[in-house]
């Protein structure tokens, strides 16, 4: 399969849960091949991703008032560079992050493939979360902030998926991308063994030179990234923890309710203004 970014040749760099991932030879990218691999982002992204552990979520509804937060954490950053405008928010799940930007004087829109977390975002949360993909859904409008936090990484289509993005952002709009770095310290570290070598739900692999590299032949200039600091629930850290590890008695001890610093080093954000 040629790169989804640049549609050079690639080759295997490392298998992980049994799918081949793929460096591609010329921009770098890495990725595993979805045409070779069943791909229907409901059916990933299904209930069970939010709600049943493993590679997904323990309880995503859990840590709302940590993902609401990170919303607005979000919205100040962006306080130097834009005033409150329209925000689409990509993969948006049941619209906690939507939430923290509306809090913060945002209004607009989510985009979610997992129509119970949508509807959860409009009967519960309060915010309105359509269901669909940003490479199929029609859109009507233009927005001044496209924001995709933890999401790049899921794109079938990442090329179609930053395009659309830009068609749909207004002149200068932004384009806020928070995702993991597979050329952070502990990535590089733990080789195949990195938590987010997980497909098929995880399908890109990019460090911030690839993405700002690409980006900036498509239409778009960084102005701004660094690294988020994280806070997780005891709930959704045990749920990892045991993953990793295996079911361990002691990790029922981690309390639900707790909020516990998660080493942020391989994640970092980025933020494009539209060119
Ligand atoms: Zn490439």
């Amino acid at each position: 399969m040629s790169c989804p970014l640049c549609s050079s040749a690639a080759k295997e760099a490392l298998v992980a849960k049994g799918i081949p991932i793929l460096d591609c030879t010329d921009c770098g990218h890495r990725f595993y091949n979805v045409n070779a691999t069943p791909f229907a982002p409901a059916e990933i992204y299904n209930d069970a991703y939010f709600d049943g552990g493993g590679a997904g979520y323990s309880d995503y509804r859990a840590d709302r008032q940590l993902l609401v937060e990170r919303g607005r954490m979000y919205a100040r950053k962006l306080e130097r560079f834009t005033s409150p405008g329209r925000i689409l928010d990509v993969g948006a799940a049941c619209g906690y992050i939507l939430k923290g930007f509306v809090d913060e004087g945002w209004e607009g829109i989510g985009l979610e493939p997992n129509a119970s977390m949508a509807a959860f975002a409009a009967d519960d949360v309060g915010v309105a979360v359509r269901t669909g993909t940003l490479e199929e859904t029609e859109i009507d409008g233009k927005f001044d902030l496209v924001s995709m936090i933890q999401v790049a990484a899921h794109f079938y289509d990442p090329a179609a998926a930053f395009a659309r993005a830009r068609g749909l952002l207004a002149e200068n709009g932004l384009l806020l991308i928070e995702t993991w770095d597979r050329a952070s310290f502990s990535a590089r570290i733990l080789g195949k063994h990195w938590h987010e070598y997980s497909p098929p739900s995880v399908v890109h692999w990019f460090t911030p030179k690839g993405l700002t590299d690409f980006l900036s032949h498509n239409g778009f200039e960084r102005i701004a990234g660094g690294r988020p600091s994280k806070w997780i629930s005891g709930g959704h850290a045990r749920s990892l923890l045991k993953y990793r590890l295996g079911e361990r008695k002691i990790l029922d001890l981690i309390p639900s309710w707790i909020k516990i610093p998660y080493p942020a080093e391989d994640l970092f954000w980025a933020l494009f203004r539209k060119r």
